[in-house]
């Protein structure tokens, strides 16, 4: 039943009935209309500000649960990571070294990324630093992984070499215990015979009676074989590969000419005098990728520990050389 509305009438002391026109009634649907529609729009507002929509608590849920998930790969991680870096360690300093390989360096084990920002397509969100960091540990541990193992295909290719280069490192003497007279100098910092000042002697002086025989003290090739009055005199310079070279300095005749393939313990030439020397005798240096090194780590193959025990004592007396 339809409402009607009233007014009293003061003149004539009566409810009247309102009587709209159509114009009013129309305007007051339109004033009721505006009012429940900011009304609406109000209440949506506060909504959608203060609630979340089912979907949106859905979506929360879900982000929660990745961030969650990151955490635990972060964790994850930080295990492998400890697992490599003990790895390295022990490649290092057991594998590498075994083949007398350089360790490789830290600074190309721990190289990041340089250039272009790779990560610019995760800028701008909220959850950015942890997705953004993750990311970035996750590319540095795939690189040192990398890395690894390519170091490791290199010591499985030492290890496949491993005859070859025992066979090619310096390991005997190069003048025979029997021929020996005195190992007059070794290493170090030593008097000089002929200027007589303290010089760093880089190798080590065998006395011998000229002609006695000098042997090639690894496999290798003769590739100097030099003719001299001055320094080392004749000398022959042998690479044998994988890093190592010896010099043979001070000869009297030479029984290899430059090119020439050696096998350790072949004669290549005889002691003498020649270049700056005070007395026949054999001077003898090990080179280690460029770099001389004291040649009393290399005898291992032809020494008892007692002569090893007595080359070294000699070798380290502080006397003169002869060089
Ligand atoms: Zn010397």
């Amino acid at each position: 039943m339809a409402k009607h509305k009233y007014h009293f009438d003061i003149e004539s002391l009566s409810f009247k009935k309102i009587q709209h026109t159509l114009k009013q009634k129309i305007i007051i649907f339109f004033q009721h209309f505006a009012v429940s529609f900011v009304m609406a729009v109000l209440l949506f507002v506060v909504f959608l500000f203060y609630f979340d929509s089912p979907k949106e608590k859905q979506l929360k849920r879900e982000i929660n649960l990745l961030l969650n998930q990151y955490d635990l790969m972060n964790r994850q991680m930080s295990e492998v990571t400890s697992v490599l870096q003990d790895l390295q360690q022990r490649d290092d300093n057991i594998y590498r070294t075994i083949f007398a390989a350089e360790p490789i360096p830290m600074s190309v084990r721990r190289a990041g990324f340089g250039g272009v920002n790779r990560y610019s397509k995760l800028e701008g969100y909220k959850n950015t630093a942890i997705i953004k960091e993750t990311a970035m540990r996750l590319d540095i541990l795939s690189k040192q992984l990398y890395i690894q193992s390519k170091s490791f295909d290199e010591v499985i290719e030492m290890a496949r070499n491993k005859e070859k280069m025992l066979a090619c490192i310096p390991a005997i003497q190069p003048i025979k215990n029997k021929y020996l007279t005195q190992v007059a100098s070794g290493w170090g910092w030593r008097i000089h015979p002929i200027y007589k000042i303290r010089k760093f002697h880089y190798g080590m002086d065998f006395m011998g009676a000229t002609g006695t025989p000098v042997y090639a003290t690894g496999d290798g090739s003769a590739v100097e074989v030099t003719r001299s009055i001055v320094g080392l005199g004749n000398f022959i310079r042998i690479n044998h590969g994988f890093g190592y070279e010896t010099v043979y300095a001070h000869l009297s005749r030479f029984k290899v000419k430059e090119g020439d393939k050696v096998k350790r313990g072949d004669v290549i030439g005889y002691i003498g005098s020649t270049g700056l020397s005070t007395s026949p005798h054999l001077h003898y240096e090990v080179h280690r990728n460029g770099v001389p090194v004291n040649p009393k780590d290399y005898y291992f193959r032809d020494l008892t520990p007692a002569e090893y025990e007595k080359m070294i004592e000699i070798s380290s007396n502080a006397n003169l050389t002869f060089d």
